[in-house]
């Protein structure tokens, strides 16, 4: 198999190119050839000499993935099931909305985290990605969206990106790169974390991407039980550290609150959650359960989310509550889960039929 270039760095590429005497701002020329323009073969690169490309043809191959299915929500939400080279299979979503498009992309095939509520966790981590495969969910939903550009990044599909930083990191830098990469300035990419302490601060240290920290809970026993990756980082220790990141001025950290009925969203929630946040310049995102098969939690009421998010804004709280997008298809969050088809597929035919009957 021949080694996939959108997996070389800059640097790397330079050197490749110097053995071959042609000079390093062709490595940018190639670039933007895969991830501006997102070219699937090296015949494309007509700026190159013949002979380049041809060399390029013999000693690397250009990454892509296969689109295994394509779904439309009925609110412009889509999502796509794509393969990965060994047979492993990754979702991304794409979110239109009036002003912005969202593309939504996975960092690992299955996550390990095991969170209680989220459909991605059934699967358990089949393996991290690589870069070339973060990068490529977004050139083929590029591609399927000619129509659409995509304006902004979340990193919250399947997957924690921190568990996978390397990679992720290496996407990042190409997808942030206005030059030869995509362009995609780090003021609109956020990525969303369980919380792994020590790779947070370093990810403050090395990029300038937004952060959003899935907190989900006010006491540790709730936290441990929903989320066991509480037991290494718990509430303390993950709170401290928001608490000394250098947030760059007119930039908030984003605060994640998944909202089960009945058990995280109490008025002493609130009173806990605004103590435990107070002196960090962030936003709450309130998002209220999306369910899945075989999950015993529900959504709250609207009246029951309303209060919670009345209670944090009267303490002076930015609170924001996540409108499900695309929770007819499965792919509104924590809703990921590229294996169990023939189960999802079946609760889908049940919940649109419903939906006819009630909305017409
Ligand atoms: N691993 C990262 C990225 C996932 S992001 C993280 O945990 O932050 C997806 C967001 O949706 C997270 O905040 C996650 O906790 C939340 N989520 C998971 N399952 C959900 C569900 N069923 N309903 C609503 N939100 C869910």
């Amino acid at each position: 198999m021949k080694p996939n270039i959108k997996e070389l760095s800059r640097n790397e590429l330079e050197g490749w190119l110097s053995q071959r005497r042609e000079p390093p701002y062709r490595a940018g020329q190639i670039q933007r050839w895969l991830f501006q323009k997102g070219a699937t073969s090296f015949a494309e690169m007509t700026n190159l000499s013949v002979r380049l490309r041809d060399e390029l043809q013999e000693g690397f191959s250009i990454s892509r993935l296969q689109v295994l299915r394509d779904s439309s929500s009925r609110d412009g939400t889509r999502k796509f099931l794509f393969g990965l080279a060994d047979a492993l299979s990754i979702e991304s979503v794409l979110i239109p909305e009036s002003k912005r498009v969202t593309l939504c992309v996975s960092t690992q095939a299955g996550c390990g985290f095991g969170c209680a509520f989220c459909a991605t966790a059934l699967m358990g981590l089949k393996r991290s990605l690589r870069a070339s495969e973060i990068l490529d969910q977004i050139l083929a939903a590029g591609r399927l969206v000619a129509d659409q550009r995509i304006t902004h990044l979340v990193l919250m599909g399947m997957g924690e990106p921190l568990a996978n930083y390397s990679q992720t990191l290496k996407a990042l830098e190409i997808v942030t790169d206005a030059s030869a990469g995509m362009g995609i300035s780090p003021r609109r990419v956020t990525l969303s974390t369980v919380g792994l302490v020590p790779q947070i601060k370093k990810l403050m240290e090395e990029s300038r991407v937004n952060l959003a920290v899935s907190l989900h809970a006010t006491t540790d026993e709730l936290r441990s039980q929903l989320m066991p990756v509480n037991r290494k980082y718990p509430l303390g220790e993950l709170i401290k550290c928001c608490r000394s990141l250098p947030i760059p001025k007119r930039r908030r950290i984003t605060f994640e609150y998944v909202l089960l009925r009945g058990v995280n969203h109490s008025a002493e929630d609130a009173r806990r959650l605004s103590r435990l946040l107070s002196g960090i310049r962030c936003k709450i995102n309130l998002i209220p359960f999306n369910p899945h098969p075989g999950n015993p939690y529900h959504r709250p009421t609207q009246d029951e989310i309303q209060q919670f998010q009345s209670a944090l804004r009267s303490r002076g709280h930015q609170v924001n509550v996540r409108e499900p997008r695309g929770d007819d298809i499965q792919a509104a969050c924590g809703q990921l889960n590229s294996e169990y088809k023939v189960q999802s597929s079946r609760f889908n035919v049940q919940v649109r039929t419903s939906n006819v009957g009630v909305g017409g």
